[in-house]
């Protein structure tokens, strides 16, 4: 049998191929850039977080996405050039809104990241993976009352599924991280994730590639699928920058760019990027560092730690596919870094420190699509949205499941690739 193709060499594609080569499949991940994991997996926040599975079209959503197009300081920007192309796709996003789709959306989310958080120790531990995993939990931080009460009600709810969370005071903040003791006046409270993690998403990716080439996997990175091919209402290939490859099984795992492939044979893909901002600071030398990841919901960012390199991630605009860095962005991740952890702020080297933008592949209802797409042979794993490095595994668990005619370990009809939204 010819072998089964991957379109995509992110961290979705590739935790795909590497359960198919376990299982024994032949597999060809099919990677456009130069090397795997260099598009939206390369920089993002790094954290592992099942405590987080709420979309971002919450109740409240239309009133921020509003008042972001006269604000440019709001953490969530909606750009006027964006609207047009965003009409359909964000009627969607807005009547998923409702309380009632929310924690619907929070609840499937959930699953999918605890099972998917579970297979990616497991796989870590089992191959020894080496990408400054820091199983620590996670630390939100309050500077206002009211959105710490939000972040409870969510917390609370998820308690009912079994989800650990630790509701922390001032002094408790300090104990878990001590850098945070001259600004935890500043603080009301805190949320303490204990099962949460964080890793470099990058070095895993790299790390999954070792593993799929060792298991007799291939990778061919500079091959950029140009279309998708069928035949008779059936998968018959792809043709790529270096001509076509026939193929009665495909995966498309192509994040953002998913649905301009996926339309070449009528599969309809509700997936618009988001963008996001990080800025990556080697902190050799710099004194301690943070030993759990810090999210601030007042800035809506994050502080991680991958071994002596400190990112601060945040920013979401609606904004087409633009990955260009806006300094002004950047400057303001200095800023939280410097509202949180003055210290290391100041010694940090600006202009060593890597500035990055990606694009998060978002669906409109704020669930993935993972299964099988609209014609025999077609598969699709994509739209993870801000949730991609937590669900990777889990993911790649469920479709590989699905491909191979087997009973899924957790129900994957909430994240059909062919659901009505
Ligand atoms: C700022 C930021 C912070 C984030 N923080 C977190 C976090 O803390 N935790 C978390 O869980 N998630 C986080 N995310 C989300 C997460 O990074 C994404 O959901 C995830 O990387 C998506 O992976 P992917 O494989 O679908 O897409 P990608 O990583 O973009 O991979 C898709 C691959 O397909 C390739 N490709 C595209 N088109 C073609 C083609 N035609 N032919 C061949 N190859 C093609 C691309 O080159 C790319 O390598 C963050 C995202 C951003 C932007």
């Amino acid at each position: 049998m010819r072998p089964l193709l991957i379109v995509g060499g992110g961290l979705i594609g590739l935790a795909t191929a590497q359960v198919l080569v376990e299982r024994g499949e032949r597999v060809r991940v099919l990677e456009a850039r130069e090397g795997v994991g260099l598009e939206t997996s390369f920089a993002n926040g790094g954290l592992l977080t099942p405590s987080m599975p709420e979309p971002w079209n919450g109740p409240g959503v239309y009133h921020h996405l509003a008042a972001s197009l006269f604000r440019s300081s709001s953490p969530m920007q909606l750009r006027l050039r964006a609207l047009p192309s965003l009409l359909s796709w964000g009627i969607t996003f807005l009547r998923n809104s409702t309380p009632g789709r929310f924690y619907s959306a929070t609840d499937d989310n959930y699953w999918l990241a605890v099972y998917s958080l579970d297979k990616t120790l497991a796989l870590t531990e089992r191959l020894q993976l080496d990408y400054d995993l820091l199983d620590a939990g996670t630390l939100s931080v309050f500077q206002n009352a009211e959105q710490m009460a939000e972040r409870q009600a969510i917390s609370d709810h998820l308690a009912c599924h079994g989800m650990t969370s630790v509701t922390v005071d001032r002094d408790e903040i300090v104990v878990l991280e001590p850098l945070l003791k001259g600004v935890a006046d500043k603080l009301v409270g805190g949320i303490w994730f204990p099962d949460d993690a964080s890793g470099d998403a990058h070095l895993f990716c790299r790390e999954l590639a070792r593993e799929i080439v060792a298991g007799g996997g291939e990778i061919d990175t500079g091959m950029q699928v140009t279309d998708l091919i069928s035949r008779n209402g059936k998968m018959a290939g792809v043709d790529t920058n270096r001509g076509r490859i026939d193929a009665s099984r495909v995966v498309v795992a192509a994040g953002v760019y998913s649905p301009h492939l996926l339309r070449g044979v009528g599969h309809a893909l509700p997936v618009k990027p988001a963008k996001g901002y990080s800025v990556t600071i080697d902190a050799e030398g710099l004194g301690e560092l943070p030993g759990v990841a810090i999210q601030d919901d007042e800035s809506h960012a994050v502080i991680s730690r991958f071994g002596n390199r400190i990112r601060v991630v945040g920013t979401a605009e609606f904004a087409g596919f633009d990955t260009s860095v806006c300094k002004a962005r950047i400057d303001h991740l200095f800023g939280v870094l410097e509202s949180l952890l003055p210290d290391l702020a100041s010694r940090a080297d600006r202009a060593t420190a890597e500035a990055w933008a990606g694009l998060r592949p978002m669906s409109n209802d704020g669930r993935p699509f993972i299964g099988a797409g609209n014609i025999e042979g077609l598969y699709i794993n994509a739209g993870h949205g801000a949730l991609g490095w937590t669900m990777a595994m889990g993911s790649a668990h469920l479709l590989a499941d699905q491909i191979l005619d087997r009973p899924t370990e957790i129900d994957g009809s909430p994240f059909s690739a062919t659901r009505t939204i």
